[in-house]
């Protein structure tokens, strides 16, 4: 059960003299081997180290929004998964938040604690088994480190995220969308098993058969009622190469039509699309199709590109390999690296549009938007099937078809004007959607109270509340979600 920390991480609690020996209940602070006074409760062994110096806390305290700061007390690495029972139970019995962290891609502070603990997943690093049908991956471990270990047994998860840097735990609190959606679903839809530490400090295994209450409040749960610390996720046959379609609509209704044709028919295996700044002004838009396969047998691209409508001869067709095409994003996140532009603010939006809505709510956003609203970033918009998802927590609009619509905003840093004008218009263009009965994908950066929560969750608020209750009755779990600050503790 152990896992591996690397000498350098123990070296380093060990130099910042930060060995955390226990806890004093009266100052609520950390005792180390410095400072240590007459009383305090003991710290459990760990075979990973509870770190308290102020670089790691402050790295707890950003995430990829760099929108909000919350200053954890400590921040554990946990060496196994014992250690993350025995921190829950601590921090049960003296009153501490608790929140996992996996790559902390969220963008408004939803893996942060306030004077908590935060739990960084990425030491529960190893992938245990792989057969045909199925992964047991630990809950840290990145999504391009799964694939990497699939491919070459030719299996591969169903749906992958557009950025593979993501934890399992993190996407799988989420959801974990992609182009393969309107085929397998989001990837909670592909977990078959996962194991759990409740906010009871429980270690517990829950699966569609086995506390299907529990698996169902923790896939897509946003991490109120358990952390993830092992899940088991389906694999299907991956094909070697993908042949990749980019095809240009000026129009907006033809190119949803035309996504959603291609979604009804299943032609392509990846379908996803984005709205683009045209160079004189406005916008025009780009629908982005995969068609996946093992030479020697090849795409028919006539019958892939039958009867759609895009501006003839716009059309750019690539082949790449499959691993390639899915981590198509990582020279471009190189690129930003390199030109300091990836730290900067993110106030995300992500939102689910009806499909009846669609063409009306996103003429209605685009006739304002300019790149200074964008921070000349992606706009995503692509349409998925609602009855292919079967997670109660994963919120989509109640119908048929719904398009996920984002604005992967980027601010200038240092700009606190642009950030705050970002997410006012967040906030409005949540509330325009939800008036047409759309919902948030919740890992952006939109303020919400629990008014806003308890409409989002819908028929399945009870569900949330009474898992809650079961599960984390201290209400010490993921505090950054501001999900249950004013529910009255059982
Ligand atoms: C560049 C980029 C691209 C993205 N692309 C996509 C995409 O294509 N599709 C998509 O669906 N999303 C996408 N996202 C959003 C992403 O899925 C979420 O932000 C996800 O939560 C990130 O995973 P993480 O490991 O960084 O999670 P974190 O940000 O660390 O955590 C997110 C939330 O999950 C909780 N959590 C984390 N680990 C666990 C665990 N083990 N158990 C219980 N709770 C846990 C945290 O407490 C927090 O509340 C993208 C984000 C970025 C920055």
């Amino acid at each position: 059960m152990k896992n591996s920390l690397s000498r350098r991480d123990i070296l380093q609690g060990l130099i910042t003299s930060t060995v955390v020996i226990g806890f004093d209940t009266v100052c609520r602070s950390w005792v180390t081997h410095a400072n240590a006074a007459e009383l305090f409760v003991n710290l459990p062994d760990l075979d990973g180290v509870l770190y308290t110096d102020d670089a790691t806390r402050e790295k707890a305290a950003d995430d990829f929004g760099h929108l909000v700061r919350h200053y954890p007390k400590a921040v554990l690495k946990p060496g196994s998964i014992n250690d993350i029972v025995k921190i829950i139970r601590f921090a049960r019995n003296y009153n501490l938040k608790v929140a996992a962290r996996g790559q902390g891609h969220t963008c408004y502070g939803q893996a942060q604690v306030e004077n908590g603990v935060v739990i960084d997943t990425s030491t529960l690093n190893k992938i245990h088994n792989i057969n045909t049908l199925q992964v047991v991956v630990d809950a840290g471990v990145r999504w391009s480190e799964l694939l990497q270990a699939t491919l070459p047994q030719q299996l591969t998860p169903p749906v992958l995220t557009d950025y593979l840097e993501l934890s399992i735990g993190g996407t799988l609190s989420n959801g974990g969308i992609g182009g393969a959606a309107h085929r397998y679903g989001v990837q909670v839809d592909n977990v078959l098993e996962l194991q759990v530490v409740t906010g009871e400090g429980e270690l517990l295994t829950c699966s569609f058969y086995k506390n299907r209450d529990l698996f169902e409040a923790v896939l897509a749960g946003l991490g109120q009622c358990a952390i993830i610390v092992r899940a088991t996720v389906r694999l299907i046959k991956a094909f070697a190469n993908a042949r990749v379609f980019l095809l240009d609509y000026d129009d907006l209704a033809t190119f949803t039509r035309d996504q959603r044709l291609l979604i009804d028919s299943e032609r392509f295996n990846y379908v996803e699309g984005q709205i683009v700044s045209k160079q004189d002004g406005g916008w025009r838009y780009l629908l982005e199709a995969a068609s996946f396969y093992t030479p020697p047998l090849e795409p028919d691209n006539t019958r892939l590109l039958a009867s759609l409508s895009y501006t003839k001869g716009s059309e750019k067709i690539e082949d790449k390999s499959y691993f390639d095409f899915l981590n198509r994003l990582a020279p471009t996140v190189a690129f930003l690296k390199s030109i300091d532009v990836w730290s900067n603010p993110h106030p995300w939006i992500n939102l689910f549009v009806p499909a009846t809505a669609v063409d009306q709510y996103i003429s209605e956003v685009v006739s304002t938007l300019t790149l200074a609203d964008t921070g000349n970033s992606p706009v995503l918009l692509y349409p998925v099937k609602t009855n292919r998802f079967t997670l109660p927590l994963f919120r989509v609009p109640n119908e048929q078809i719904a398009f996920l619509f984002t604005i992967l905003r980027t601010a200038p840093p240092n700009d606190d004007t642009t950030k705050v004008r970002m997410l006012n218009d967040n906030r409005k263009l949540f509330e325009r959607n939800r008036d047409l009965n759309g919902t948030r994908y919740p890992v952006d950066a939109i303020a919400f109270s629990q008014e806003d929560w308890q409409q989002h969750f819908g028929r399945t608020w009870s569900k949330l509340v009474n898992a809650k209750r079961r599960y984390d009755p201290a209400r010490i779990l993921t505090p950054g979600q501001s999900i249950f600050s004013l529910l009255k503790k059982s």
